[in-house]
């Protein structure tokens, strides 16, 4: 069995939800520490996942970066 880095405990697959730059992805399989916590993702799930995060950075600025031209034209 795997054991966590962190603390050596055991660990379980379960999923999970993962908030992503507070975005919420819901039932990610993932293997949890019983006993602190810490959560592993195989390797195509964390590539999903840093996706995911780069996405929605990537979408924030585009509607930040639009919010204030729009404030700045109005102004
Ligand atoms: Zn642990």
């Amino acid at each position: 069995m795997k054991r966590c880095y962190m603390c050596r405990g055991n660990l379980q697959k379960r999923l999970v939800d993962v908030n992503i730059e507070g975005v919420i992805i819901k039932d990610v399989l993932a293997e949890v520490c019983e006993r602190c916590g810490e959560q592993y993702f195989d390797t195509n799930t964390s590539t999903f996942l840093q996706n995911v995060a780069r996405y929605v950075t990537e979408q924030r600025r585009a509607v930040i970066s639009t919010t204030t031209k729009l404030s700045e034209s109005t102004a």
